[in-house]
C-alpha cells in the first residue's frame, strides 16, 4: 500500500503494483503517465524524489512477505496477510535496505531467520481441564516437535510457560479441544538476519510474546534509527551492520522508543 497526499478532500491509498513486460524504449512513457502518482506521495522519511519523472526510489525497501497463514494452513497462529499489509502500510514508500517477513508459527516456512525484521507467530495456549481426557497425546507431540514444555501431573497437564515456545501443536493434537488459542495474538520479533555474499546470519531473537502494535511501532521507530547511523557513502546498508557499528543497546533505545511493551514480553538484547 502507497499513501498518497490529502488532495483536499480525504486521502486516497493506491496499492502497490507491478507492470510486467514493459518494452525498454517505453520505459519514458510509462513512467511520464505515473508521474502525477509519485508527485502526489506522502513520503516517509529518508526517501528523496529528485527526478519525479523516472519515478521514486525504492530499490532499497524489499515487498513485505509473509507465509500463507491462517487462511489456509492448520498451523498458523494469525492472518499472516492482515499483518503483512499493516506492515507495508506503516512503511512505504522508503528507500532504505530493510527485508521483513511474516511466519505464521516457528516452522517459519517464509525463512523469516533471514530477515532484517522476521515475524513469528506465537499462541498461548489455554487449558480447559474438563475437556481432558488424559490421553497425553499433546504432551508427546510438544516433546517430539517443540519443547516438552508439557507434563502429566495427577492425570492432567501443566504446561511450563519457561518452555513453551507458543507453536500450538498442542492445540492441533488435542482431540477433546482442551487445547485451544488464546485469540490474544502474539509474537516473536526476530531482527539481523540477512542473506549475501559476504555474511550471510541468522536473525536473532530480540522480543517475545511481543504484540502487534508493538512491533509495527519498533520496525517504524527502526528507520529513524536507520537515518540516524546510516552509513551514507555507501550505496545501501543493512541493519544488522549499523547495529554492528553502533552497537545493540544504541538499537533497542531507538526501536522501543514510545514502545509499551507490558510485563508478559521476554527481552532478549
Ligand atoms: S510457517 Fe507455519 S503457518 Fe506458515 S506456512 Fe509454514 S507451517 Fe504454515
Ligand atoms: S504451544 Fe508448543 S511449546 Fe507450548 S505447550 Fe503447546 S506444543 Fe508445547
Ligand atoms: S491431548 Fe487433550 S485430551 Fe489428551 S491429554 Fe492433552 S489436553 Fe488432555
Amino acid at each position: 500500500m502507497t499513501k498518497l497526499k490529502q488532495t483536499g478532500k480525504e486521502t486516497q491509498v493506491l496499492s502497490g503494483f507491478e507492470i510486467l513486460g514493459i518494452p525498454f524504449q517505453c520505459m519514458e512513457a510509462v513512467n511520464k503517465r505515473l508521474e502525477p502518482l509519485v508527485q502526489e506521495l506522502e513520503l516517509n522519511q529518508g526517501v528523496k524524489i529528485e527526478n519525479p519523472h523516472k519515478g521514486y526510489p525504492s530499490a532499497g525497501t524489499r515487498n513485505v512477505s509473509a507465509c500463507i497463514g491462517n487462511q489456509v494452513c492448520q498451523f498458523a497462529n494469525y492472518n499472516t496477510t492482515e499483518f503483512a499489509r499493516k506492515v507495508e502500510k506503516s512503511i512505504f514508500p522508503n528507500d532504505y535496505h530493510v527485508k521483513r517477513a511474516l511466519s505464521g508459527c516457528p516452522n517459519d516456512c517464509i525463512k523469516a531467520h533471514m530477515q532484517d525484521f522476521g515475524i513469528l507467530g506465537m499462541t498461548k495456549p489455554e487449558y480447559e481441564v474438563y475437556r481432558c481426557i488424559s490421553c497425553e497425546a499433546c504432551v508427546k507431540n510438544c516433546s517430539k516437535n517443540a519443547t516438552g514444555a508439557l507434563k502429566v501431573h495427577n492425570g492432567k497437564v501443566k504446561r511450563d510457560e519457561h518452555q513453551c515456545i507458543g507453536c500450538g501443536e498442542c492445540v492441533l493434537k488435542c482431540p477433546t479441544s482442551a487445547w485451544t488459542r488464546n485469540p490474544e495474538k502474539y509474537y516473536k520479533l526476530l531482527i539481523m538476519g540477512r542473506t549475501g555474499k559476504k555474511n550471510p546470519r541468522l536473525a536473532k531473537p530480540f522480543l517475545e510474546w511481543v504484540d502487534e502494535a508493538s512491533i509495527i511501532k519498533i520496525i517504524q521507530n527502526t528507520y529513524e534509527y536507520i537515518d540516524e547511523f546510516i552509513d551514507r557513502t555507501l550505496p545501501k546498508e543493512h541493519v544488522g551492520y549499523i547495529v554492528d557499528r553502533t552497537g545493540e543497546q544504541v538499537f533497542k533505545e531507538y526501536a522501543l522508543k514510545d514502545v509499551n511493551l507490558g510485563c508478559e514480553v521476554k527481552e532478549y538484547l
